[in-house]
């Protein structure tokens, strides 16, 4: 049985570990969190920032910045409907910002391409629209046209099941769309190479696609039955039913919506978190006190920290891969250190002016195909801020955000991710503000001095699903069982996906497997 339980890591991912096991043990179960710094979140953290005395309208004039994730998507998938249902029991409602499906933030995305931003189709009419007019969709037709005719997979990626999402787009469909759409995608989610990463990881349903059609085309989609995109759904399925039911009124009232944040940030979520699971009396937080090892012994796991060692039953890690293969031996740390990671450097900027961008809409990425000349900064993308998360999402939208009690034009410009895989990073704070200033004044003409402007690196911050990441994964959970007897249990943004909705239903079906395992203590 749970006698006693330590979270390692108070992330998204440890916190909201803690909050599925105070729902389901009982109370006299003690849970520690440990957390290394001063604070819980992880990588969500987001900041008020007072404007100077210059730009104030009265006297506390203040500006939102995320220094992590900025948004939350809907969709049928469990783990956006879980993320939903959590803060439906959180009482967040209220706190919602709902950005429409039919807004221009969530249709105009762009892609920078050819010297220009290039805007991505959102609808058939749009499609023949943008080919004829848009640099960046030149010579694609003709890709597209032939991709059930393409060749088989190779040897290789049938031995091991898995390819990168570089080199199996590129034999489906060609180099354009690869280099110039899914990359620029990649760089949006992941920050990452796509000749790296795992189609079969993260691209799952395009790849039991052309397993069971020879062709991804959603042409194809009727006759399919096998597969889906939501990786969790065979396995889940129960779960959506039941949570779709408890939450049908909220869901139903999502339906026109596209992506949602929180008037005070997304810190909102994690406030609200921590305060639920202190409530429940049986959690001790310990801040400051970075986990050093961890031991298997006869009545649990010992987790030796900076602060002193104590033995619990159970241990849930939710800390990222490479920590976690710190603190146990080989063969699981070898394996955990297997999981790379990249780092973003993360400059948000404020401009008092409204609408000084060229065109409205959620904002840009780069793809791989921009030379290097083009982007010298070795930037990824940049996030329209403002007209994400504004206030009117309708044609005459205000500029300015929910967010910030005045209008102006918010930007997050991020830089590196998998670029720095071959040069040096940029962490140094005022270089990392020169660079992105540089990058928006010559694509797309915002020559202002920002008003507010925060740089923050954010080192190791996402996880790399390379080629092969599934069949680490198997070796892992085979030497966790090994090496801790079921009493480790692992979860977090290294594993079965970097989204803040696939970290929080992670850690739900983690405490839900390991309850129904082990009895209620
Ligand atoms: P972390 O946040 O890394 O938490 C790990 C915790 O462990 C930290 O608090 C750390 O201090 C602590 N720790 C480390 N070492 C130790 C130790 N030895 N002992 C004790 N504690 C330790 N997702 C979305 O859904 N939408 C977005 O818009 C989005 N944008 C993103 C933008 C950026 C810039 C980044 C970096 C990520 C973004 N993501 C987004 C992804 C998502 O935010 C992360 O994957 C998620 O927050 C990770 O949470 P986690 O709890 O698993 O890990």
């Amino acid at each position: 049985p749970i006698r006693s339980v330590a979270v390692l890591g108070g992330g998204i991912s440890g916190l909201s570990t803690v909050y599925y096991l105070t729902r389901a043990l009982p109370r006299h179960v003690p849970i520690t969190i440990y957390e290394s710094s001063k604070r819980l979140g992880g990588y969500i953290q987001s900041t008020q920032f007072v404007l100077p005395s210059a730009h104030r309208n009265t006297g506390d004039d203040h500006v939102l910045f995320e220094h992590g994730p900025r948004t939350l998507r809907v969709s049928k998938r469990v783990s956006s409907v879980n993320i939903f249902d959590l803060i439906r029991r959180l009482n967040l409602i209220d706190e919602l910002i709902l950005v429409p499906k039919q807004s221009r933030a969530a249709k105009n995305r762009y892609i920078f391409y050819d010297g220009r931003i290039n805007m991505i189709p959102y609808s058939v009419p749009s499609m023949l629209q943008f080919y004829f007019s848009q640099p960046l969709f030149r010579g694609m037709l003709l890709e597209v046209l032939r991709e059930p005719f393409r060749q088989n997979r190779p040897k290789a990626a049938v031995e091991t099941n898995d390819e990168s999402i570089g080199s199996f787009m590129t034999r489906r469909f060609g180099p354009r769309i690869t280099e110039r759409l899914i990359s620029a995608a990649i760089h949006g989610i992941y920050a990452g190479d796509i000749n790296l990463l795992s189609v079969k990881s993260i691209l799952e349903y395009l790849w039991k696609r052309e397993t069971t059609w020879g062709s991804v085309l959603p042409i194809w989609k009727r006759r399919t039955t096998l597969e889906t995109k939501d990786p969790y759904s065979e396995r889940h399925k129960e779960h959506l039913k039941a949570l779709l039911e408890d939450n049908k009124e909220f869901m139903d009232s999502l339906q026109g919506t596209s992506i949602v944040s929180f008037r005070h940030g997304m810190q909102s979520l994690v406030d609200r978190l921590q305060e639920e699971v202190l409530k429940s009396g049986n959690v001790t937080v310990r801040y400051d006190d970075p986990v050093r090892h961890l031991e298997n012994v006869v009545d649990g796991i010992t987790v030796t920290s900076a602060k002193g060692a104590h033995t619990y039953s159970h241990v849930f890690s939710a800390l990222p891969s490479r920590t976690l293969a710190e603190l146990t031996e080989p063969p699981l740390a070898e394996l955990l250190r297997k999981i790379p990671s990249v780092s973003v450097n993360v400059v948000n900027l404020f401009f008092s002016k409204p609408r000084l961008l060229p065109v409205t809409g959620f904002g840009y990425l780069l793809p791989k195909a921009v030379p290097r000349e083009d982007n010298p900064e070795r930037a990824l993308g940049v996030v329209f801020d403002s007209d994400a998360v504004s206030r009117d999402h309708g044609e005459g939208a205000i500029p300015g955000s929910f967010q910030d009690s005045v209008d102006g034009t918010k930007l997050t410009v991020m830089l590196g991710g998998h670029w720095w895989n071959e040069e040096m990073p940029v962490k140094q704070h005022d270089k990392a503000i020169a660079l992105a200033r540089q990058l928006i004044s010559r694509q797309i003409g915002v020559n202002e001095t920002p008003v507010l402007a925060q740089a923050t690196f954010q080192e190791n911050c996402i996880p790399q699903y390379v080629v092969g990441h599934h069949a680490n994964l198997r070796a892992i959970h085979e030497a966790v069982l090994a090496q801790f007897n079921g009493k480790l249990i692992l979860t977090g943004a290294s594993f079965l996906g970097v989204s803040v909705n696939d970290c929080v239903y992670n850690a739900r079906i983690a405490v839900e497997d390991t309850v129904a395992r082990n009895g209620k203590g």
